[in-house]
C-alpha cells in the first residue's frame, strides 16, 4: 500500500475497518475527514460515524484543564505513560483555543508529550479550535467516538484554562480534573469560581523539592474553598490532591480517584444519565448549528444581511425587527430548509 493510499479520501468501509482494527493512521485520516468543512466530505464522515456508533461509548472520558504553565502537558505525559503501563490504550485530544486568534499556539509545541507520542498504546491528536464556542464543537465529540471505536479505553481531552472552553469540555467528558499551581499569588489564579465548581478533582501540580510544603498548603486552601460550594447533585465531593510529574507522585492517587468516581457514579446510574444529558445537549446544539448554517446560506438572507447590519448599527432599524424580517424571509423560502 503506497503513501497515496493515505492521501486521498477512502471509502467508508476502508475507514471503518481500519479504525476497528485500531489503525492509527486511518484514525487520523478519519478525524481529518470529520473536521473537514468541505460539503463533499460531510456525507462520508456521517456514514463512517454511523457505522462505528455501535463500537463507541466504552471509554472513560477525562477532561483536564489549567492555566498555561500549570504543567498540563507534563502531567498528561506522566499520567498517560502510567495508563499505558497498565495496558490501557490512551488517546489525548488537545483543544487549543488560541489557534483561532493567532498563528501562535499554546499547545502547538512539537516537543510536548514526546514520550507518550512515541508510545504504541497512545494516540495524541491536537485539534485547532473550531469556530464554535470555546473551540469545543461537535467535532470534538465525534473525535472521541472515533477513538473509542479504535479501541481507546481512556480518552483525555485537554484544554487551556483561559476561561471559555472549560464549560464546553465539561459537557463532553465523564470526569473533569483541574490542575492548579501552589503559591502563585492569587488563590484562584484567574481560574473562575465557576470552573472550580465544575471540577471533580483538583490536583496541585509541581509538588516536589522546595514546593512540597507550599503545595500541601495550597491543597488545604482549595479544600476549604470547595467546602463553600454546595455539594454536587450526584453526591460527589470533589477531591484535592498534590502531584508531581517530575517525581511521578500523586499519579496513581488521581487514577484511583477517577476509578472510584466511575464506580460510584455507575452504581448510582449517574454516569449513564450524565452521558444521556450530554447527548441531548449535543442534539440541541446540532439543531441550532444546522438552522443557523441554513439561515446564513439562504440567498435572500445573504442579500439583506449587510444592509440590515448597517441599519441596526446606525440605529435606523431595531435589532429585533431586523432579525424577524430576515427570519421570515428564511422561513418563506419554498421548501426551506430542505437540506442542511
Ligand atoms: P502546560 O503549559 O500547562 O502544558 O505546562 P507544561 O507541562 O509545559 O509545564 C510548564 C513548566 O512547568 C515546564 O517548564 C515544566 O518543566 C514545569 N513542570 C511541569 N510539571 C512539573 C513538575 O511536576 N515539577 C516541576 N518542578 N516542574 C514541572
Amino acid at each position: 500500500m503506497g503513501t497515496s493510499f493515505y492521501k486521498k479520501r477512502l471509502n467508508s468501509a476502508q475507514y471503518v475497518s481500519g479504525i476497528l482494527k485500531g489503525d492509527r493512521i486511518l484514525l487520523s485520516k478519519a478525524i481529518t475527514l470529520i473536521e473537514s468543512k468541505l460539503p463533499s466530505d460531510n456525507a462520508l464522515a456521517e456514514n463512517v460515524l454511523e457505522q462505528l456508533l455501535p463500537h463507541t461509548g466504552k471509554s472513560l472520558r477525562i477532561g483536564i484543564t489549567g492555566v498555561p504553565g500549570v504543567g498540563k502537558s507534563s502531567f498528561i505525559e506522566s499520567f498517560g505513560k502510567f495508563l499505558t503501563s497498565l495496558r490501557k490504550k490512551t488517546a489525548v485530544l488537545t483543544i487549543d483555543p488560541s489557534s483561532q486568534r493567532s498563528k501562535g499556539s499554546i499547545l502547538g509545541d512539537k516537543t510536548r508529550m514526546e514520550e507518550l507520542a512515541n508510545d504504541p498504546m497512545a494516540f495524541i491528536r491536537p485539534s485547532a479550535a473550531g469556530d464554535t464556542l470555546g473551540g469545543v464543537n461537535s467535532k470534538s465529540r465525534e473525535t472521541i467516538l472515533l477513538c473509542e471505536a479504535a479501541g481507546f479505553e481512556v480518552i483525555i481531552v485537554e484544554t487551556v484554562g483561559v476561561g471559555q472552553s472549560e464549560t464546553a469540555v465539561r459537557g463532553i467528558v465523564d470526569f473533569f480534573l483541574l490542575l492548579m499551581l501552589a503559591g502563585a499569588g492569587d488563590e484562584l489564579q484567574g481560574i473562575k469560581k465557576g470552573i472550580m465548581e465544575m471540577a471533580d478533582a483538583i490536583a496541585v501540580t509541581k509538588a516536589d523539592g522546595d514546593n512540597i510544603r507550599k503545595s500541601e498548603l495550597a491543597k488545604r486552601e482549595y479544600q476549604n474553598a470547595l467546602h463553600m460550594f454546595p455539594p454536587n447533585e450526584n453526591g460527589w465531593y470533589p477531591k484535592v490532591v498534590t502531584c508531581s510529574s517530575l517525581n511521578k507522585t500523586g499519579i496513581q492517587e488521581i487514577w484511583d480517584i477517577i476509578l472510584q468516581y466511575e464506580e460510584i457514579m455507575k452504581s448510582k446510574g449517574y454516569f449513564q444519565s450524565n452521558r444521556q444529558q450530554q447527548n441531548i445537549s449535543w442534539m440541541k446544539e446540532a439543531i441550532s448549528y444546522y438552522l443557523q448554517t441554513a439561515f446564513y446560506n439562504t440567498d435572500e438572507v445573504k442579500k439583506m444581511i449587510a444592509l440590515k447590519t448597517k441599519e441596526v448599527g446606525n440605529g435606523t432599524t431595531p435589532a429585533i425587527m431586523a432579525a424577524k424580517e430576515m427570519l421570515s424571509l428564511f422561513f418563506q423560502q419554498p421548501g426551506n430548509p430542505d437540506e442542511v
